[in-house]
């Protein structure tokens, strides 16, 4: 895959092996030994030099004073669902909390490419062992949407790379012995492309193949739709990643009002940048659009989205809106969700409705609440990025 050019790795679990290699002979050490460093931590997950029983004791010291060892999150809640959803709950090391969910996929679920899925009973994972990690990118979010509690809390901080690829190497190591990591969606808190540095210096990470090892086509990036951030991202990975995009409109008055980030890049800007998007063949792009009572839900909608998003390979999934303690917004009636859905297919358009999982730990992807480790809501500082001026 091509490698986009990053800046600085800012701490050693960020490093990917040539970095590493710098690093050690600088220290005078053979440069082999930094894919063998980069393999211990990415591909087997063990952190302390201690047991990198391949390398030379004084290494392994070495290693130890360059502060290689803990993780830069704690993990200060797990909950378990009883469908084995299990929400975690991090803690990075100034105290900011954000949430990660590992999401078990159903045998038949239907956001699940059959390729992948054939690939994955090929690999020869049975059924139910297949998971999906959902993992944060910032603290918080400056994009402000209104529906979305990341948003009305707004942005409190980037995180790192490193603390993007802590929660894969913290979930992976969570999973029971037949389950594997297959795919990472980008879609818990934050607006990875406001991050857009740390959040490609993660996704090489995640893909290297000495290390966590994920297909780059497995890893989903969510995002409400930065336009030349998204450009960047399908030159710098050559449309390899996936893309998913909050929609949750489709004209430029309504979709204005619920995400204040159209305001600067509308609907025809959106829909020409994904019309160049460098999609490889057979997959498509997949539209997240989160159904609000009375705001989006109008069966004329969808045959307004068929007509917007004419030309571009997408396949809709649809949200009924999960309830937020800040807003009075909430989601249609369950027939209102399934007419929207079958006016979708009617006109030709895959159009599958999100199941919630993990419902009895609050584990619903894009709402993941800021709670505190007694269950307290904590009161987000309020810092929003004029996304419309920037
Ligand atoms: N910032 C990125 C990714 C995180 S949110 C983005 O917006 O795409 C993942 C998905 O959940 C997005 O489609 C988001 O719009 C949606 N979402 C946010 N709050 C929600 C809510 N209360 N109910 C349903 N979906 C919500
Ligand atoms: Fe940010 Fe996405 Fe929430 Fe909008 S929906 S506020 S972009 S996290």
């Amino acid at each position: 895959m091509k490698t986009p050019t990053l800046e600085p790795a800012s701490h050693w679990l960020a490093r990917l092996p040539e970095e590493w290699c710098a690093v050690l002979e600088e220290w005078g050490e053979p440069g082999y030994r930094g894919k063998q460093v980069f393999g211990w931590i990415h591909k087997r997950g063990v952190l302390d030099p201690a047991s990198m029983t391949n390398l030379p004791k004084s290494l392994r010291a070495k290693l130890k004073d360059e502060g290689v060892g803990p993780l830069p999150l704690d993990v200060v809640r797990a909950h378990d669902a009883s469908d084995k959803t299990r929400k975690l709950l991090v803690r990075m090391h100034d105290g900011l909390d954000v949430e990660t969910v590992l999401i078990p996929q159903l045998v038949k679920d239907p956001d699940v490419d059959d390729a992948d899925r054939s690939e994955d009973l090929k690999a020869g994972l049975k059924p139910g062992t297949v998971v999906t990690q959902c993992i944060s990118s910032q603290v918080g979010c400056a994009m402000g949407c209104v529906f979305c509690a990341s948003g009305v809390a707004g942005l409190q901080r980037h995180l790192s790379a490193a603390e993007i690829v802590a929660q894969v190497i913290e979930g992976r190591a969570r999973l029971d012995d037949e389950e594997r990591l297959r795919n990472v969606v980008l879609m818990g808190m934050g607006e990875p492309l406001h991050n857009y540095d740390e959040v490609a210096r993660a996704l090489v990470l995640l893909t290297h193949p000495d290390g966590i090892g994920l297909s780059t086509r497995r890893v989903t990036l969510s995002t409400s739709g930065l336009v030349p951030a998204i450009d960047r991202l399908a030159k710098d990975f050559d449309g390899k990643v996936a893309l998913a995009i909050s929609l949750h409109a489709v004209d430029d008055e309504a979709r204005s009002k619920i995400m204040p980030v159209n305001r600067k890049y509308p609907l025809s800007e959106l829909v020409a940048c994904l019309k160049r998007y460098p999609m490889p063949k057979r997959r498509r792009i997949t539209i997240e659009y989160t159904l609000i009572r009375g705001v989006n839900d109008d069966v004329r909608d969808a045959d307004r989205m068929v007509k917007l998003l004419k030309g571009v390979p997408v396949k809709v999934n649809l949200i009924p809106m999960n309830p937020i303690a800040e807003s009075a917004l909430e989601a249609p009636a369950w027939d209102g969700v399934h007419a929207f859905r079958d006016r979708l297919r009617e006109r030709g358009v895959t159009a599958t409705i999100r199941r919630q999982r993990g419902n009895d730990v609050d584990a619903a992807c894009g709402q993941l609440a800021l709670y505190g480790p007694d269950g307290e809501r904590k009161e987000g500082r309020r810092k929003r990025l004029d996304v419309v001026e920037s």
